[in-house]
């Protein structure tokens, strides 16, 4: 065996998440004594809520330890079709616990497709929504907007049409509403007019809604419509992650998705991971079993108010409008071509990434790692002074280039 046949040929080809790379570039300069302003990898800070962290000590001190359902605490998956609004409508058989919301994601890739089957997204993806259909033996299809990215990469019904034509051999559309990297938000019509579409042509709709409950400007996520027509077809992935604060490291996330595809989603998860930790699903409860404190949300809505005055003074930088999320996408086409003080020039996201960081220790993720070249994004969910200084410092670096 040659040295480079030792790691499958599908593997071989991964790269590290590009935001959690974020984070050691992070750690590697802090380490240094640098400058950092850091808008990098998307996690909430703050406290960890009493609720939370109280009944993950209860779970650790009452041993709820030994293996529970595959598919999650019952009490957890019952609670999670309350958080949705979906009881009546599902039953906690149709509900699965996960690792994470990733892990929803795979488990949903795995359970509906077979080998080379196409998984369509939407025209900006997440990071890791490649490397999972891959992973599941899928044929990643991006979707791209005829219109560019006049509306800001929304894909519009004929979008979904024309590419659903070209690939019939296409299994599932997964949509991210509010989308990361973009930070749009589709409204009720247009989630409405793409899942009739998957439910004409017989396509599972996938909808990654992460961050629903960060939308802004008092407009409230657009649910999809649940009845006989839509329910064999849906399948909604959602978690513990984005919508409290520091709950990323929890590892928990669900999905809800029609009996048959739950049933497989639950059989396969009995095999290779037994379901996730029992305390941090514990945790996860008492975080969902009580009304909505919108203060995060409240609070993200400012921060995206603070960098958006903030960002004005950043010349060569467009801002997209942001309803939603704690993104703040940039479009950068302006910058690129232009030089560094040092002579080089930056020709790419990547290269105006790293000259960022290099000059002002301002951390953003490229466009790049989301299959858009000519973009930034940053986090807003950091302290109000990383934003303040963060933009001062983006400024200076800006106005450097020639
Ligand atoms: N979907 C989207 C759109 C995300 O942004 C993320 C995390 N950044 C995930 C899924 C994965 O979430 P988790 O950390 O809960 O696995």
């Amino acid at each position: 065996m040659q040295d480079h046949e030792r790691i499958s040929a599908k593997m071989a080809k991964f790269r590290p998440s590009l935001t959690l790379a974020l984070k050691r570039l992070v750690e590697a300069r802090r380490e240094k004594g640098l400058p950092v302003h850091d808008f990098g990898l998307g996690e909430t800070k703050g406290s960890l809520d009493d609720g939370i962290r109280a009944a993950g000590e209860r779970a650790w001190r009452e041993e709820v330890t030994m293996y529970g359902d595959p598919a999650g605490l019952p009490e957890l998956r019952r609670e999670v079709l309350r958080w949705l609004g979906l009881e009546g409508k599902y039953g906690i058989e149709n509900v699965l616990i996960t690792n994470g919301a990733k892990q929803s994601l795979f488990n949903a890739f795995l359970a509906v497709c077979n080998p080379s089957d196409a998984v369509l997204f939407d025209a900006a993806p997440w990071v890791s929504y490649q490397p999972l259909a891959v992973a599941a033996y899928g044929f990643p299809v991006m979707v791209l907007p005829a219109a560019g990215d006049r509306d800001h990469l929304k894909i519009r019904p004929e979008d979904l049409r024309r590419n659903l034509r070209m690939r019939p051999q296409a299994r599932l559309f997964l949509l991210n509403n509010p989308v990361n990297p973009t930070a749009q938000l589709y409204d009720a019509g247009e989630v409405e007019a793409l899942l009739r579409i998957c439910v004409e042509h017989r396509v599972f709709f996938v909808l990654d809604r992460l961050y629903w409950r960060l939308v802004f400007d008092g407009n409230s996520f657009p649910e999809p419509r649940v009845d006989e027509e839509t329910r064999p077809w849906l399948i909604q992935v959602d978690g513990m992650s984005k919508n409290f604060r520091r709950t990323g490291g929890i590892r928990i996330g669900w999905c809800v998705a029609p009996d048959d595809v739950a049933r497989a989603m639950t059989n396969l998860q009995s095999h290779y991971t037994s379901g996730p930790s029992s305390p941090a699903q514990k945790a996860a409860l008492a975080g969902i079993a009580r009304p909505y404190d919108p203060g995060l949300r409240d609070e993200m809505q400012a921060k995206r108010d603070l960098l958006r005055g903030a960002a004005r003074d950043v010349p060569l930088v467009k801002v997209w409008p942001t309803p939603a999320s704690f993104y703040s996408f940039w479009d950068v086409r302006a910058a690129l071509g232009r030089r560094a003080p040092d002579g080089r020039v930056l020709a790419t996201a990547d290269d105006l990434a790293a000259f960022l960081v290099e000059a002002g220790g301002v951390v953003t993720a490229s466009g790049s790692g989301f299959m858009q070249e000519g973009f930034l994004r940053l986090s807003f969910a950091t302290p109000d002074e990383t934003i303040v200084e963060g933009m001062a410092a983006a400024r200076r670096a800006m106005e450097s280039l020639r």
